[in-house]
């Protein structure tokens, strides 16, 4: 099935504003659910479906539209090799793990949403132009290698025969076969298709207001509608999850937001477009099965501004020309921000906390669209069976505080006893 993007051209948030169309009132919520899940990204719904297809009633409030956040900002790279930074062993396992349920999570979901992600398999090149940047090259190709990744190594000829419209100065490149994409706008409206046939609930333009609490445990949420409760209460609001706005002081989640801006340029006939993400020191360059070719992102620490900034774009354009000339030809059809939730060691949160009935998935930082199906998993294994398994295990919020860890692991077995039924 074909899909368009619903707004074509959307910027910062005071744009965004002054053209938004006049806001429906969010349905009626249930007065109970199983889970309730805060939050329509990427991840809140990856959650919701997974859940979903356990057999529980879930429902997902979200304070805009599915994808508001960070979601429909993302490029939509798979890049477990090309994000490998020095001591993210532990990230690595998780993006791997994840990597790898990729190809049955985009098969389930296809299937039962009748609607296709646009999963682009073609790999990823990580390019040097010029001599330092062959040295620092060198250095990302002996992590990858010393990592046990199969990555390989190119000179510029061989980068130039792979896409032959890069600057002739391209001078070396790593060849990441296993780092694949997606297209996430489409992914966020597939999974909410998905997730609708699953019986999966998803009530827009409601934000969460406060958690409900009572004998010592979070027992649902509260909105303007009034309390909806549940056994258990899913966090998955992004960057939004360290302001603590939801549960005031009784706990600390390490996120801030990370601003990024990107842009789309439209290809044509004449200007071609890579078969592959290229990834320079600068910018990566993403070809859509749309004609899109993605340029991004920034990374800016400013706190929730969401503006467009000349500097981002210039940036982002310069960047993209240096390695690929013919961008100058291509239309700009698109510029946005989104703010990636950053935890304290760009690793996500995940699991179990000490106020009993809350779980926490948040903190994907550069990989939430990588990290999904990892992470649904994960939270699925703790609601459904009491405990998270694999590499998820070490991303617990007990390591910024291990102090809290016992209480944690107790927390994780009275999950799964809640929801036996
Ligand atoms: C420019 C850019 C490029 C990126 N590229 C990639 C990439 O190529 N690959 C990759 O893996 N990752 C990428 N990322 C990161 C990725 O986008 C994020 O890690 C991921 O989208 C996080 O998903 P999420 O569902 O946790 O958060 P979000 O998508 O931000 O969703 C959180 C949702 O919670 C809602 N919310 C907040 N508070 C409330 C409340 N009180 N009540 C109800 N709802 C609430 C928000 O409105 C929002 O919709 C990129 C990010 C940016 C900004």
């Amino acid at each position: 099935m074909s899909w368009r993007p619903e707004t074509p051209f959307f910027v910062g948030d005071r744009l965004r504003a002054a053209d938004a169309p006049e806001r429906a009132d969010a349905r009626a919520q249930p007065s109970s659910t199983d889970v309730a899940i805060i939050g329509a990204g990427v991840i809140g719904l990856s959650i919701a479906w997974r859940l979903a297809a356990s057999g529980l009633a879930v429902t997902v409030f979200e304070r805009e539209e599915a994808g508001a956040g960070a979601s429909h900002a993302a490029t939509g790279m798979l890049a477990a090799a090309t994000e490998l930074e020095p001591g993210g062993d532990d990230l690595l396992a998780l993006a791997l793990e994840s990597q790898q349920q990729w190809p049955g999570f985009r098969a389930a979901l296809e299937a039962e949403a009748g609607m296709e992600i646009d999963y682009r398999d073609e790999g990823t090149l990580e390019i040097a132009l010029g001599r330092d940047e062959v040295e620092r090259l060198r250095f990302r190709h002996r992590l990858q290698t010393r990592a046990g990744l199969a990555t390989q190594w190119l000179d510029g000829a061989c980068v130039r025969a792979r896409e032959p419209a890069l600057r002739p100065s391209v001078s070396a490149g790593i060849f990441c076969p296993g780092d694949h994409q997606v297209d996430p706008r489409r992914l966020v409206a597939v999974l909410l298709r998905a997730l609708a046939a699953r019986g999966g609930v998803v009530l827009e333009r409601l934000p969460v207001l406060a958690l409900d609490r009572a004998g010592g445990r979070v027992t649902g949420v509260v909105t303007r509608q009034g309390v909806c409760r549940a056994t258990t209460v899913v966090l998955a609001n992004g960057a939004w999850a360290g302001t603590g706005e939801l549960f005031g002081g009784a706990l600390a989640v390490p996120v801030r937001p990370l601003k990024g801006q990107a842009l789309a340029l439209r290809a044509s006939a004449r200007t071609g477009i890579p078969a592959h993400v290229v990834w320079t020191e600068q910018v990566h360059l993403a070809p859509k099965a749309d004609g899109r070719l993605i340029v991004g992102a920034t990374v800016e620490e400013c706190g929730f501004d969401r503006a467009v900034s000349a500097g981002g774009v210039f940036a982002l354009l310069e960047g993209a020309r240096r390695a690929l000339p013919s961008i100058e030809d291509m239309e700009i059809e698109a510029i946005w921000t989104g703010l990636r939730p950053t935890s304290d060691d760009d690793a996500p949160i995940l699991g179990a906390t000490a106020l009993a009935g809350l779980a926490l998935a948040t903190g994907h930082h550069r990989n939430g669209i990588l990290l999904a199906p990892v992470t649904a998993q994960a939270i699925r294994d703790l609601v459904v069976a009491g405990a998270m398994s694999g590499a998820a295990q070490r991303f617990g919020l007990a390591r910024f505080a291990p102090a809290e860890a016992s209480k944690v692991r107790y927390q994780e077995t009275s999950h799964a006893a809640q929801h036996q039924r």
